[in-house]
């Protein structure tokens, strides 16, 4: 159990966009999450550490997936502003920064 586990369990929560939404952390019956709801859910049931790594990799990987209209960049506004696509593209991008961060290469 890793931080890149962690977030490849919270992208995979929300890989259908059936079981992803905006502006909210997830729905009433947690059938819908966003990205930071889908990684908080999964920390739940991770360390404290993996957790904290998985939203720092979240936020490095925002910031490479680009700015919305209002020049911001941040897991909610990729999420909420940038949509489903960039938000998958977002996760792709923390994995494989955790898993670089693992191995010791970043
Ligand atoms: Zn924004």
């Amino acid at each position: 159990m890793s931080a890149a586990d962690l977030l490849i369990e919270a992208r995979d929560r929300i890989l259908d966009p059936a079981h992803w939404l905006r502006g909210q952390y997830h729905d009433d019956s947690k059938d819908r999450f966003c990205a930071v709801g889908s990684i908080r859910e999964s920390g739940q049931h991770f360390k404290a550490a993996d957790y904290n790594k998985a939203i720092e990799m979240l936020y490095k990987a925002a910031l490479e997936v680009g700015v919305c209209t209002e020049k911001h960049s941040s897991p909610i506004c990729v999420n909420d502003h940038l949509g489903h696509e960039a938000t998958m593209t977002m996760f792709d991008r923390s994995i494989r920064l955790a898993k670089e961060a693992e191995e010791g290469i970043a």
